[in-house]
């Protein structure tokens, strides 16, 4: 058999967290919280579980009541008119699932998509089994923001999708309401489209708000929004995520979803939409992250890492030019292996492993696990 992606190796995410066990190192590398979803989510997911009639296929789009729940929520947390639930939205199995459905629904072979390097590692090869050619534009380093001169010099009529994500896996930087209005003029007579993943929405720090592509008109009715309960819930192995899109692009997306897993987990779906009209969970995140980046950061401070600015998601980025000139790579085991820490190294995001001496760390993990890793990482 001929390999479809012979320079794909196994996900960095998986081959950390493999490496993070065998050692018994802190698992700082592959994004996901050591500690459980809300109780009252948990308790929603052990009542539906013993309700009888919940253990069967969900329609093919997601639970009514859940896709009612997230229109609401949308319209409170954006101030957008409510996406239709019938029409605009569909729940996936996780934001992965939402990612590869979006791609298989618009990209044909041939066709162009921009992708904003550093990306996560799913994109490329997604856009590239289905055809597509992915054009990577480099966002500026070290603030990880997007030289809209370079994205539209990367324009072209063959151009079907930009793919956005903000807050951004892996730098933290998150795109302003300037940023989504140039690119909306830039995208203006065009016929490309956009797929925003926005599954950090809800961790935006400092008091800033998350810009999404649902608020500008010109960018929405254009965009596929991403969102996923796994990183807003504490809840990653539930796999439950969702796309909102205008009525044609949702038929699109369907068409797709309804051939690949078709219907995502029925009592998950609803014991997610039990919880959703509370907004605490979703309220109190940004300050719940902000004080583990800041937690996280104080630790570090008299080690010789050096830590970018980190202003969404929970990941924040450090630089170890004092401490090695290694590649990213082999630091990252190193620390893995003989610190006990384990950490992504930046140039996974890269196509072409581009090394920036960059790692990353994810901080969604209980106060005591950061202590415990930046005691083992002051000694480095
Ligand atoms: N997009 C980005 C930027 C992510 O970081 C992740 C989480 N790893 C996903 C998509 C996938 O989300 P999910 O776990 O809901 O499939
Ligand atoms: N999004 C997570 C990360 O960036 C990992 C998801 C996965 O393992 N596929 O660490």
């Amino acid at each position: 058999l001929t390999s479809k992606l012979p320079d794909v190796g196994t996900s960095i995410f998986s081959v950390m967290s493999q490496l993070a066990a065998e050692c018994g190192a802190i698992n700082l590398a592959q994004g996901f919280p050591d500690y459980d979803p809300p109780q009252a989510l948990t308790d929603a997911l052990a009542r539906h579980a013993r309700t009888p009639g919940h253990h069967q296929y969900a329609p093919m789009p997601g639970l009514p009541r859940l896709r009612e729940a997230i229109s609401q929520k949308t319209a409170a947390v954006y101030g957008v008119a409510a996406p239709n639930p019938d029409t605009e939205i569909t729940i996936t199995s996780g934001a992965t699932e939402a990612l590869y459905a979006v791609l298989a629904a618009v990209v044909r072979p041939g066709d162009e998509v921009l992708v904003l390097e550093p990306a996560y590692d799913l994109y490329g090869p997604a856009i590239r089994l289905q055809g597509g050619i992915p054009v990577y534009v480099p966002l500026r380093v070290p603030e990880f923001s997007p030289d809209w001169d370079l994205v539209k010099a990367a324009l072209s009529p063959r151009t079907r999708l930009i793919m956005l994500n903000t807050p951004h896996n892996p730098s933290g930087a998150v795109l302003t309401a300037q940023d989504l209005a140039t690119l909306a003029a830039l995208l203006a007579n065009t016929a490309t489209l956009v797929l925003s993943d926005e599954v950090y929405e809800h961790m935006v720090f400092d008091g800033q708000q998350h810009a999404s592509a649902l608020q500008l008109p010109e960018l929405a009715e254009r965009s596929f929004v991403l969102s996923s309960f796994g990183k807003t819930y504490h809840a990653t192995g539930w796999k439950v995520g969702y796309c909102i899109a205008p009525p044609l692009l949702t038929a699109e997306v369907r068409r797709v979803h309804q051939f690949l897993t078709f219907a995502v987990s029925t009592p998950a779906q609803h014991a997610l939409a039990d919880v959703l009209a509370d907004a605490e969970q979703y309220q109190t995140l940004p300050d719940f992250y902000q004080h583990k980046r800041d937690l996280f950061a104080g630790l570090l401070q008299g080690s010789r890492f050096e830590l970018l600015p980190a202003p969404g998601s929970y990941f924040q980025l450090a630089r170890y030019d004092q401490i090695s000139a290694e590649a990213d790579v082999d630091f990252a085991r190193r620390l893995t292996r003989e610190f006990g820490v384990a950490v992504i190294p930046v140039s996974a995001f890269y196509h072409d492993g581009l090394d920036q001496g960059l790692i990353r760390f994810c901080f969604a993990k209980r106060d005591e696990t950061l202590a415990l890793a930046a005691e083992r990482l002051r000694a480095v």
